[in-house]
């Protein structure tokens, strides 16, 4: 049986009985697929307990229609972490979670300016900020994070050198669907023909053709291209079909 914690006290009364234990964290955004079953497997195999947590973080979006139109399935959800033998599922409210109404925040210079941080102002602290929140509260041995949002866990790992915290962070191999799009929350929104058409994505993302290649057959196909650009041994990118955007990266 998965135990549902909503309160940070009744957690914390929870941990005190799990001495010498090693506890696998795996927070996410919920209405959960493929992509996040892999990290709580991935944590279930390398830890005693694995706590699972869902929490749709306000902070991080920097557009208020996209976090209205976040996808949100708790019930299917809870189903999926069950299957999974999570044992535990933290659902802890905004309120719980900010009781400074966002005062303190966890600000990177570099890295969060760029890419991702360039075009979505003020994501990457919205993220840190409650990453660390999540970190500090459960205290996990290891904290589990997808390479599918690969700015987000260097930064997340340069976080936890930077402000020395005790927790392993461990990145995980992108999961993709049958067509190599790459399992994510944000494709529910695609209708049909506009997730067939997010297949040329990954596609030419894996071609032998360069990011000035790529960003052009992206565009004549219809794409609004933020990014597509070398960095750190990946190749980066994110585009728009419509207004849904997509996110993906592959190891060069
Ligand atoms: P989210 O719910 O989108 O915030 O994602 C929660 C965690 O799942 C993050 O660490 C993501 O990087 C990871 N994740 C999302 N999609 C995938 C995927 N297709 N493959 C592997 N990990 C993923």
């Amino acid at each position: 049986m998965m135990n549902i914690v909503t309160e940070i006290d009744h957690w914390r009364a929870i941990k005190k009985q799990l001495i010498g234990k090693s506890i696998g964290l795996v927070h996410t955004m919920g209405n959960l697929h493929a992509g996040h079953v892999s990290l709580c497997q991935r944590s279930k195999q390398e830890n005693d307990i694995t706590v699972a947590a869902i929490f749709v973080n306000p902070t991080q979006f920097n557009q208020a229609r996209d976090f209205d139109l976040y996808p949100r399935t708790i019930d299917k959800d809870k189903a999926i972490l069950e299957e999974n033998k999570m044992d535990y599922l933290l659902l802890l409210n905004a309120d719980i979670l900010y009781p400074d109404q966002y005062q303190v925040q966890v600000h990177e210079t570099e890295m969060s300016k760029i890419l991702e941080g360039e075009h979505r102002p003020g994501h990457f602290t919205g993220m840190m900020t409650i990453v660390l929140k999540f970190l500090n509260i459960v205290q996990p041995t290891r904290a589990y994070y997808g390479e599918k949002d690969y700015q987000q866990l260097m930064l997340i790992k340069k976080m936890a050198e930077a402000l020395f915290l005790p927790i392993g962070i461990i990145g995980c191999p992108t999961i993709r669907e049958e067509d190599n799009v790459a399992f994510s929350s944000r494709n529910s929104r695609l209708t049909l023909e506009q997730r067939n058409h997010a297949s040329h994505f990954p596609r030419l993302m894996q071609s032998t053709l360069n990011t000035e290649q790529i960003t052009v057959e992206l565009k004549k196909l219809g794409f609004k291209v933020d990014y597509i650009v070398d960095k750190w041994q990946r190749r980066l990118g994110a585009v728009w079909i419509d207004e849904v955007r997509l996110i993906d990266n592959i190891p060069l």
